[in-house]
């Protein structure tokens, strides 16, 4: 798949360089988005190779210090595009988790930084990162208040390539979330969420 997209880049982007002057508005207009369409599709290859390979990858258990591990994806995700002046990140006590520590890594940096990007219309954003348990388990959540979800889609938005936006107003691939699921589902846990929209979200998961 990857070679064909490399041939349609390359040429699209000849295109651009040496025959800009030779087509007209329009043309160009067309050019640009068959470029911008290849860019896309290369993302989405991406994505969906990240989101495979997770299910051959094996794990390793270990003690993970989970305030430790939220601050180094806050400081990641601060790097966005998405984070303006008015961002406050609230950071709970965690209790430690078992579990492998780069795809727990993974599945915080999404669920932060998709709190980030479905909020970064608001005047203030605030994200909570905590924790609860729940019959004596860990239950640890992300809390936005961004514009929030249509319960209707709360499964829905677990699968592959499932968006409830379009490119337009959010950017993105919709593979975040799928990813989010195998890695906890792949720790023998479990992830779900309660939205409401025009308020915000929170996605919860224990391992
Ligand atoms: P992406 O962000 O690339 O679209 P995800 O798989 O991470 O893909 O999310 C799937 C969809 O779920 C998003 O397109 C968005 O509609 C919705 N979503 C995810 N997280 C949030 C959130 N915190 N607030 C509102 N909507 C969300």
């Amino acid at each position: 798949m990857r070679a064909p997209l490399r041939a349609i880049n390359g040429y699209a982007e000849i295109l651009k360089e040496e025959y800009a002057d030779k087509l007209d508005d329009e043309g160009n207009r067309l050019l640009n988005i068959v470029h911008a369409s290849a860019i896309k599709l290369g993302e989405l290859i991406d994505d969906i190779l990240a989101f495979s390979r997770l299910g051959r990858k094996e794990l390793t258990k270990r003690p993970v210090e989970m305030v430790e591990l939220v601050h180094q994806v806050v400081d990641e995700v601060a790097q966005s595009p998405y984070w303006n002046a008015d961002v406050k990140i609230n950071i709970e006590d965690l209790p430690n988790a078992m579990g492998d520590q780069s795809m727990l890594k993974q599945a915080l940096f999404n669920l932060i930084e998709n709190a980030l990007k479905y909020s970064s219309k608001e005047e203030k954003i605030e994200i909570t990162i905590g924790s609860n348990a729940e019959e004596g388990e860990s239950v640890y959540f992300i809390k936005d208040n961004g514009i929030g979800i249509n319960m209707e889609y709360k499964d829905k938005i677990f699968g592959v390539f499932q968006r409830l936006h379009s490119s337009k107003t959010f950017e993105g691939t919709g593979v975040g979330l799928a990813i989010v699921r195998k890695i906890i589902e792949r720790h023998g846990g479990k992830i779900w969420l309660e939205s409401e929209e025009g308020i915000g979200s929170t996605f919860y998961f224990k391992l």
